[in-house]
């Protein structure tokens, strides 16, 4: 293994820990637990276990650790701890360092789960958290205490696509010494830099274009060393959060086709997106690539011009076109995962993002006809026709 290779080069051998047998596909170590030689030995891995030995499935497996270690190589994080769902890598990353009385701030726009974790978890907790709209830099500015212990944002926000600028909010952040808590998920391993953006911790849902074909659930936490095995570990070894050998062992064979997956779904992306804007069934056409978006220049400098896999759109006519839109569609399947190798359409507004009230989404540009398309590894003119029929329709 070599720190200097390419995300491409780590995807395919990053974090490879070989058996006596030299396998080359990555064993599945399906156990809970590891044999002892002798009562010392036991005794002394209690004391002290090396980076090649294990001791419970929950705190670590050999399977689970060639994910951890191939994942961190590719994003360029010295180490990683994975987690049984991309939850759990929030709940994880942030009630790992987090006690009563301290302070977050947060974007707003944010997934419902992550958005229940801010609002609601860690208020009970006693932890003040302050929201902001992620977009604008003054907001952060103005939000950030002395005493503020991280902040926590989506690189790109999900189901409106707002980009948020890692460096302008870490140079902030940084500046009283809190941490930069990223959900990257819509950015994806494949075009992320966040950490020499300056993200101190990268989450990951890897149940989105880590597997890539919708099987297993798993998250993934980033950051340094220090952080992952001193503060993310003794809390999740001891609160259960831990990935299955076998999902690990999905997400590990899901990274190795992840970059010709990302830039095939996201070279379509543009393409549908291109060809939509301006339809005259559409309010808004939302994708970070289109040169229109409002943070396209942004785009540009943090994830060299790559829109990502998911493109929304906002249909005329309201809930009643768009559910008319969603059933016409042939093609995508209506569902709720993304980065899948299926095209899948998501209406947020009557299922991730019901929990919300209706101001709050309308203050999050969650609109009533607003369609999320999670575009998959189908011909992309297939997709386009498709799309396209089911818009004449509205219109007929
Ligand atoms: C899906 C998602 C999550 C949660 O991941 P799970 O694996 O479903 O727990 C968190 N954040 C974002 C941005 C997501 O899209």
């Amino acid at each position: 293994m070599s720190d200097s290779w390419n995300k491409r080069t780590q995807a395919v051998h990053g974090g490879v820990r070989r058996s006596q047998y030299n396998e080359v596909s990555e064993a599945i170590f399906l156990t809970q637990g590891f044999v002892y030689d002798n009562a010392e030995a036991a005794e002394a891995r209690f004391i002290e276990c090396g980076d090649d030995e294990f001791i419970y499935a929950r705190y670590g497996n050999p399977t689970v650790s060639m994910f951890e270690q191939r994942i961190a190589a590719l994003e360029g994080g010295e180490d990683a701890f994975a987690t049984a769902s991309g939850m759990a890598a929030v709940n994880g990353a942030l009630t790992s360092m987090l006690k009563a009385g301290d302070h977050v701030v947060s974007a707003k726009a944010l997934f419902g789960s992550c958005l229940y974790i801010l609002e609601n978890i860690l208020a009970r907790f006693g932890v003040e958290v302050t929201f902001v709209d992620g977009t604008d830099l003054a907001q952060w500015e103005a939000a950030i205490r002395p005493d503020t212990k991280a902040v926590f944002f989506e690189s790109m926000s999900n189901p409106t696509l707002e980009v948020i600028d890692i460096e302008g909010v870490a140079k902030l952040a940084h500046a009283v010494g809190a941490l930069v808590v990223v959900d990257n998920v819509f950015s994806t391993p494949v075009f992320s830099r966040a950490i020499e953006q300056g993200a101190d911790v990268v989450v990951y849902s890897a149940t989105k274009h880590i597997d890539g074909q919708g099987r297993a659930l798993g998250g993934v936490i980033i950051g340094t060393k220090e952080f992952i095995r001193g503060t993310v570990e003794p809390y999740l070894k001891h609160t259960g959060g831990a990935l299955s050998p076998f999902n690990a062992w999905v997400m590990l064979k899901g990274i190795e086709t992840m970059a010709l997956r990302v830039n095939a779904q996201a070279a379509s992306a543009q393409k549908i997106a291109e060809a939509l804007e301006g339809h005259a069934a559409l309010e808004r056409t939302l994708y970070p690539g289109l040169a229109t978006h409002a943070q396209n220049e942004l785009v540009q400098r943090q994830l060299g011009g790559k829109g990502g896999t998911v493109l929304s759109l906002d249909i005329k006519g309201g809930k009643e076109a768009a559910f008319a839109f969603l059933n016409a569609l042939t093609i995508p399947v209506i569902s709720n995962n993304l980065g899948d190798a299926k095209s899948i359409v998501t209406h947020p507004a009557t299922t991730t993002h019901q929990r919300l009230s209706e101001e709050q989404r309308d203050e999050l540009g969650i609109t009533p006809g607003l369609i999320r398309f999670s575009v998959g590894l189908e011909d992309a003119d297939d997709l386009l026709s498709d799309v396209r029929q089911a818009l004449d329709n509205l219109q007929a």
